[in-house]
């Protein structure tokens, strides 16, 4: 049987679970009771710890403690959560710098990671129960704005839960991916996700299958739950006795649900009829009314994108498409503000509260395993670099850096009038080129003729998704530019990086030492070349013979040290004969302003660092 690798939405109010099956559907797996949506509430209480619908039932029950929206926690300090904390009710403490919910019960308090534990693992189970097999692998998706800590914290979750997280995705780009974006389809597309707590907005560019988030914004307490208040505070205007029976809770929240019902009601019907007879209250609550109560948040979410198309230096005509997201985007006011806004087709087809899911399947499915050739994973498994001059390896994109990833370093020459320069592409962890794996060569040719140190050639690694890499060389003044297309991961198992890991480990410390003595030794070259040029141009009369007799047998002491394999001692002696020249240095300057003064040309070369 295949291994089923699933896609895991893990929101701030319900999470869901995923899979691709066989025949190319994608599937939202439903609880036994055919629901797809799992609250992501988790309740402790002295009879044990509950999650999902019957955690959210417990609400209302002083005995109980009911931890929701703890995404809005997830990696992140206990300082930098103060504003969060004062929108819940539970009580979250200060444990170890981290913040953690009490379980009185249990004498002891969960993290954040371990609440989404719980809810993983519910989601688990029923994958499991649904497939009739067991589940470990998965892909998770978390908000474009999430940080390397909150990734991690999520990913810690996975664990926690028995899951593999084979990779963290955006939201925005699982939404991308269920609509079939980024196979063919290139572009700049919006996704507008708006739930019942959040609203988050990004920019998607899509191109040959890389997806970069280009820019979010966003309101992290705005979404449907507003609108329901802003019903209930209506009604409260209508009737004072409403209002002042609503300082309960049971009933406020009574009041919340009914003004929810009549607010998802007017998505297809123009007016609907409220009566809470029990309240004495009776009314009607209009579409356009209720268009009227949500503007300010229609206005709200407007202004976000306008930071993020401004922040982005793009304006909507860059945009070919708006992807909805979230159970709010079904109202239909901003279905047409967001259209109308943004004068581009709306991806509306897939329904909003599942797409995240489905895209998180796509992924899941991409990533089971079908193309044995590549060691596909969400992080470079070991550092990939250039060899550069004395055989060291200097390091673009460092292991487990996410995919897709990008880097880029300047490089020069070290020889005058150097027009070619070969390019090594290495892998590994060790600090000679030599030890680590060679991936690729090759040579960017034209560089114009000029001293040493001074062309400036950029290279570009450029790794996607998939964990193919792409290396390009560019001369800057010339522009001339030399590529080569790398698989990185081919023929390379888990058991060969952790027998390279082992491999670099073992060797840490004659490798630092290798290392020193190369760099040594190319600086002391420069150094050596520089006064060489320098004592063959300054004038017998301004330098003292006593001073050049120093210098020279500066010179030989630094030679004899290069002979040798001491990276220190060739680093001492190189200082020394650098402080010896430094005199040198500036007889030689004032020796060019003299000659200029004297109407004599400068010399063509640059001797100000000599
Ligand atoms: P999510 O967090 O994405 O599950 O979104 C849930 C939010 O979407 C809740 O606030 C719901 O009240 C809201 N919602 C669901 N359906 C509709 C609808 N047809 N019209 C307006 N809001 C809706």
């Amino acid at each position: 049987m295949k291994k089923i690798v699933v896609g895991i939405d893990l929101g701030t109010t319900h999470s869901l679970v995923a899979y691709r099956r066989e025949d190319g559907h994608v599937e939202v797996i439903p609880d036994r009771d055919g629901r797809v949506l799992l609250p992501s509430v988790v309740a402790l209480s002295k009879d044990g710890v509950r999650v999902g619908w019957s955690a959210r039932e417990r609400i209302n029950d002083p005995e109980t403690t009911v931890i929701y929206a703890a995404k809005r926690l997830m990696g992140r300090s206990f300082e930098e959560t103060e504003n969060d904390r004062s929108h819940v009710s539970y009580p979250v403490v200060d444990w170890n710098g981290s913040p953690a919910i009490p379980d009185p019960s249990r004498n002891r308090a969960l993290t954040p990671p371990e609440v989404g534990a719980l809810i993983l693992k519910e989601l688990r189970t029923r994958a499991e129960e649904a497939l009739g097999q067991s589940v470990s692998d998965a892909v998770v998706t978390v908000p474009a704005y999430f940080n390397d800590g909150q990734r991690q914290a999520t990913k810690d979750a996975g664990t926690l839960a028995g899951l593999n997280v084979l990779r963290i995705i955006n939201e925005p780009t699982a939404a991308a991916l269920a609509y079939g974006l980024g196979s063919g389809k290139d572009g700049l597309f919006a996704v507008f996700d708006l739930g019942g707590g959040t609203f988050d907005f990004s920019l998607l560019d899509i191109r040959k299958g890389i997806f970069e988030v280009r820019a979010t914004n966003g309101d992290t307490h705005l979404g449907g739950e507003d609108f329901d208040r802003a019903i209930t505070e209506e009604w409260f205007r209508i009737s004072p006795k409403l209002a002042s029976l609503a300082k309960r809770p049971e009933v406020r929240d009574l009041l919340r649900k009914e003004a929810e019902r009549a607010k998802i009601a007017l998505s297809s019907k123009t007016k609907v009829e409220v009566a809470l007879p029990a309240a004495g209250f009776r009314s009607t609550l209009t579409r356009d009314r209720l268009n009227e109560l949500v503007a300010p948040f229609v206005e709200r979410t407007l202004a976000c994108v306008r930071n993020a198309l401004s922040d982005s230096g793009s304006t909507t005509g860059d945009v070919d498409g708006v992807i909805l997201v979230g159970g709010s985007t079904r109202f239909p006011r901003f279905k047409e503000a967001v259209g109308t806004f943004f004068g581009k087709p709306l991806f509306d087809t897939v329904d909003p509260d599942l797409v995240v899911a489905e895209g998180a399947a796509v992924q899941a499915d991409i990533l089971s395993g079908r193309r044995k050739d590549l060691l596909l994973l969400d992080v470079t498994p070991l550092s990939l670099g250039i060899e550069t001059i004395g055989g060291v390896t200097s390091t673009l994109i460092p292991r487990n850096t996410t995919v897709p990833a990008q880097a880029k370093e300047l490089f020069t020459t070290y020889v005058d009038g150097q027009t070619n320069v070969d390019i090594h592409v290495l892998q590994g962890e060790r600090e000679m080129a030599k030890d680590n794996r060679s991936l690729a060569r090759f040579t960017l040719a034209g560089i114009p003729p000029l001293p040493a140190g001074t062309p400036r050639i950029e290279v570009t690694f450029q790794i996607d998704a998939n964990g193919i890499l792409e290396v390009t060389a560019r001369e800057q003044t010339t522009g001339k530019t030399s590529n080569v297309v790398i698989h990185p991961s081919y023929g390379l198992g888990k058991e060969d990086v952790r027998d390279l890991l082992k491999e670099a480990f073992a060797h840490v410390q004659e490798d630092f030492a290798t290392r020193l003595l190369a760099d040594a030794r190319t600086e002391a070259q420069t150094v050596l070349n520089a006064t060489l040029r320098a004592l063959g141009r300054v004038k017998e009369d301004i330098l003292p013979e006593t001073d050049r007799t120093a210098i020279l047998h500066q010179v030989d002491l630094m030679k004899a040290a290069m002979e040798g394999t001491d990276g220190r001692k060739v680093r001492d002696e190189t200082q020394a004969l650098d402080k010896l020249t430094q005199p040198l240095a500036e007889r030689l300057m004032n020796q060019s302003i003299s000659n200029a003064l004297a109407g004599m040309a400068l010399p063509k070369e640059d001797d100000t660092n000599a």
